[in-house]
């Protein structure tokens, strides 16, 4: 699906959070998600000692904390300059279960697209957002 304006706003909601906020080991990747009505919500990832919380679930809960019932789109972007990342597959699953008609953004920053989530490519080992650091 062709990106619209909205779609790049979010993606430039996760990279503000991402270069703001993802700047140690313990926060690599930001993501943001919108409604139907245009409401945005961003979060991080928290990484801890027994893995790693996504920042999609991080997101999730967000939008829940405020009582959004449906998202329309998501994208995670990773911290260092990493751009626009896939979702991971955990969090593929999460996302198939509570928002299966949600869009996606996937691609490089100058081919931008949007896709179901049902049509994701399958993930290349995204060794959960970690680069660096540990
Ligand atoms: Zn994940």
């Amino acid at each position: 699906m062709e990106m619209r304006d909205v779609d790049r706003a979010l993606v430039q909601a996760a990279g503000a959070v991402a270069r703001l906020r993802c700047r140690s080991a313990t926060h690599t990747t930001a993501a943001a998600v919108r409604t139907p009505e245009g409401r945005v919500f961003t979060g991080v990832d928290v990484r801890h000692a027994t893995g790693d919380t996504c920042a999609e679930i991080v997101t999730l809960g967000t939008a829940a904390t405020q009582g959004v019932p449906e998202l329309e789109t998501i994208v995670v972007v990773g911290d260092r300059g990493r751009l626009v990342l896939p979702p991971c597959e955990r969090c593929r699953q999460v996302l198939l279960d509570r928002h299966p008609t949600i869009q996606v953004v996937v691609g490089p920053l100058d081919d931008l697209r949007l896709l179901p989530l049902t049509d994701l490519p399958p993930e290349p080992t995204r060794q959960d957002h970690a680069v660096s650091g540990q």
